[in-house]
């Protein structure tokens, strides 16, 4: 049988890469980022369902003050319906392409070179929206009917918080108890890495008072441009303190970057008297985050007091880390069809970045994320090679079949 559909999938892809520089050409950038949303990309998604003959289309739609998030699903009825069902988990927003002098094609004008679609949401998540869609579209062809009931589900707002789109899909109980998730939304150039787990995250802001004065006589003041830089050459003894390694995840250990920084005064002549920085954190689940933030008052009271400041740590963002059993079916099976379709050893691991896997790992859902990528996501000239896209279609008509 997986014959046979592998062998469907290789005659439809002419018409995948058509529908993928299609898909690419209508800019899905979310209002947050200074778009226009989802919907005209949510419609042509849904143009592709109807024709591919899904037993039932169901949509999401989140209102927000920028108007309606699409979140569009469609199912296709397993032979044991209502059976715990397989979700896949696609995204229609792209983040915006940055500066265009860096683009050698224009990012929503998809060009074939050597056997790359080059264009902004190529990759991201083009590639496995279409994969996805079309692995369905053979199984159909051919007759076949998985055993689960199979949900493609094509969401908003993935690139900025998922509050329109996974978040309010979960918000509206429509996941339930045995459910199997797939996201294909990241990987490894080889296919090889299959994610199930993700580290803690913790966004720090880390703000410094000093005093501010003439920059001709420093003494009169306080410096806080030197004091927090003071605080971020500190951040070593933390990672020496936090320095565990677990090859389980990559990279194996918990990373501790400074990262933006504030601007202070728009002259060179003042001592600045503020000084505002952030540090992203990704932190192994053998390390509790509160341990972290302990750690962290220690180094904010060295310097306060060698330097004569005042600190104020503020959380942004913090999430737990979560994982999804290494033997759960989803893992397994998804494990089995890499092999088969990449001829690459499986690497089952945890990684630093999130996707809309997460939301619902928390919920003690199995999640796994696989894509065979170049990682040029997010990047200037990203781009989707069109033998991933057959492979990923491939692959995942493997799992639609044997789950
Ligand atoms: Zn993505």
């Amino acid at each position: 049988m997986e014959k046979d559909v592998f062998a469907e999938l290789t005659k439809l892809k002419k018409e995948m890469v058509g529908s993928l520089m299609e898909l690419v050409k209508i800019p899905a950038i979310s209002p947050q980022s200074g778009g226009k949303g989802e919907a005209e990309k949510s419609k042509f998604v849904e143009e592709l369902c109807n024709d591919i003959g899904f037993d039932e289309i169901i949509h999401y739609d989140a209102p927000s003050r920028q108007g309606k998030r699409p979140n569009l699903i469609a199912k296709i009825k397993g032979r044991k319906s209502g059976s715990p069902r397989l979700w896949i988990i696609t995204h229609l927003d792209v983040v915006p392409p940055g500066n265009l002098k860096l683009w050698k094609t224009h990012p929503f004008a998809p060009e074939i070179r050597k056997g790359k679609i080059f264009g902004r949401g190529t990759e991201d998540n083009g590639q496995d929206l279409i994969a996805a869609l079309y692995a369905l579209k053979a199984i159909k062809n051919l007759g076949i009917t998985p055993e689960r009931d199979i949900y493609f589900a094509a969401c908003s707002d993935e690139e900025t918080i998922s509050k329109y789109g996974m978040k309010y899909l979960i918000n509206r109980n429509l996941f339930k108890k045995g459910d199997l998730f797939l996201v294909p939304d990241g990987g490894s150039p080889d296919g090889s890495l299959i994610q199930v787990a993700e580290k803690s995250l913790l966004w720090l802001q880390i703000e410094t008072t000093g005093k501010q004065c003439h920059a001709s006589i420093p003494e009169q003041g306080i410096n806080a441009l030197e004091a927090g830089s003071y605080f971020i050459g500190r951040l070593k003894n933390l990672r020496k303190a936090f320095g565990k390694k677990d090859p389980f995840y990559e990279p194996p250990y918990s990373s501790f970057a400074p990262t933006k920084r504030l601007e202070n005064i728009p002259n060179i002549n003042t001592i600045p008297g503020t000084d505002t920085f952030f540090i992203d954190c990704r932190i192994l689940p053998c390390y509790e985050i509160s341990e972290v933030l302990k750690f962290l008052e220690k180094i904010k009271k060295e310097v306060e007091r060698e330097k004569k400041v005042k600190i104020k740590i503020k959380i942004i963002q913090k999430e737990e880390a979560t994982k999804t059993k290494r033997h759960s079916p989803i893992a397994k099976v998804l494990k089995k069809a890499v092999e088969r379709v990449c001829g690459v050893k499986p690497r089952v691991r945890g990684v630093g970045w999130g996707t809309c896997a997460a939301f619902v790992r928390k919920l003690g859902y199995p999640a796994v994320v696989w894509s065979k990528v170049e990682r040029t996501a997010h990047s200037p000239n990203e781009y989707a090679k069109i033998e991933n896209l057959l492979t990923d279609s491939k692959v995942f008509a493997s799992v639609f079949i044997s789950l």
